[in-house]
């Protein structure tokens, strides 16, 4: 991204707070680390014999897939494990584009329902981030942006803890450098929040990689007069504003007036409907587990809602499918991910059923590989 990009993006995600997402929480301190539940496989060689996969557009019949450690092979030699799947359906790893993980426990929770990769959208601790991205042994992979920066006077600065306070008179190429000298693995201002129509104007003009959630507050102008950047992409949560619009509480936690009827989750599916034509669609929750008592987005389960959700605007099982593997791994530019092929990285879902007759069959998880484990 050139200079003049990034100091436009830094002022329109400064000045566009999101209420939908959840990043200003702090990290969660009431939790202690569990032990792991998780071991990593031995560096074996396994086929899967039997087992249908998912191409990014279809099933394909009955095949084998050889996994030599951490990634697939074709190579069908010195195999030592055979698991006959028995005409189940093997699809990538998950990824969930949009998602807040502090501990372990919610990795596990990823994991277990086959989200192999998360990008983490906030890292309030770099110390605790840097733990989470080492673990890569059959836990859900980390990938995370650095401490969020506030403007002055914004109503972020005011409610949020822990992020960075950045003054008119800051050097921008420094609060870049802090963040990646401190292990961060992307820089939040290539992502820019978007929860309002004039937000999501300034957010396309900025040529901001990605941009999140989607306005609720109205439907946008048809034909549309936003023009992106083909690099551009959209998160648009729907989850999240599912959660919200769906309960009071969840609601005026965010900001917003349960009566205020502008906005709403019709005007989100509208507008992703909408968008859909003009800029790559990928999947993502703002899932941030149990923060406040009575508010839980839970880790995992809710990007199967989220391909619901897709589903439910519009989207062929494919489609929602392709936002939550293929599509996201190329734009946040993962890429051994997101697909089934020679090289890739062994992140493996096996289904009892198959999802493109029913999308919610992505929770009929059979087993889960990461990498070089297995759980
Ligand atoms: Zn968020």
């Amino acid at each position: 991204m050139k200079l003049q990009h990034l100091v436009l993006a830094f002022t329109a995600a400064l000045s566009h707070y999101s209420e939908a997402c959840l990043e200003h929480l702090k990290e969660r301190t009431d939790v202690p680390p569990l032990p792991r539940k998780h071991h990593p496989a031995p560096r074996t060689k396994t086929a899967i014999t039997n087992v249908r996969v998912f191409d990014g557009e279809h099933i394909s019949p009955p095949r084998r897939v050889i996994i030599d450690g951490a990634f697939i092979s074709t190579d069908p030699t010195n195999i030592q494990t055979v698991i006959d799947a028995g005409g189940r359906v093997l699809i990538p790893g998950l990824i969930d584009s949009h998602v807040h993980v502090s501990t372990i426990q919610d990795l596990e929770a990823l994991t277990s329902f086959g989200v192999t990769t998360a990008m983490v959208m906030a890292c309030y601790n770099y110390t605790t981030c840097a733990t989470l991205r080492a673990l890569d042994d059959g836990l859900c992979t980390f990938h995370s942006a650095g401490v969020p920066a506030v403007a002055p006077g914004s109503k972020h600065s005011k409610i949020v803890n822990g992020s960075l306070l950045l003054l008119p008179t800051d050097d921008p190429a420094a609060v870049v450098a802090h963040t990646f000298n401190n292990g961060s693995d992307f820089f939040k201002i290539s992502m820019t929040h978007a929860a309002y129509i004039d937000a999501l104007q300034q957010a396309a003009l900025s040529s901001t990689d990605g941009i999140q959630h989607i306005p609720a507050d109205g439907p946008l102008p048809s034909p549309l007069n936003i023009t992106f950047h083909p690099h551009q992409f959209l998160t648009p949560t729907l989850n999240i504003f599912q959660y919200a619009f769906s309960n009071p509480a969840i609601l005026a936690f965010l900001g917003r007036s349960p009566t205020d009827k502008t906005n709403s989750y019709a005007n989100a599916v509208t507008n992703l409907n909408t968008l859909r034509p003009h800029i790559p669609i990928l999947a993502g929750t703002d899932a941030f587990g149990l923060l406040v008592p009575g508010i839980n987005i839970p880790f995992g389960l809710t990007l199967h809602y989220e391909l619901q959700n897709l589903v439910e605007a519009g989207f062929t099982p494919a489609e929602a499918l392709r936002a939550a593997t293929v599509v996201a791994a190329r734009h946040h530019r993962l890429l051994n991910r997101g697909v089934i092929a020679p090289g890739k990285r062994a992140d493996l879902v096996l289904l009892n059923s198959d999802p493109l007759v029913d999308v919610r069959n992505t929770l009929d998880i059979a087993r889960v590989w990461e990498g070089e484990g297995s759980c």
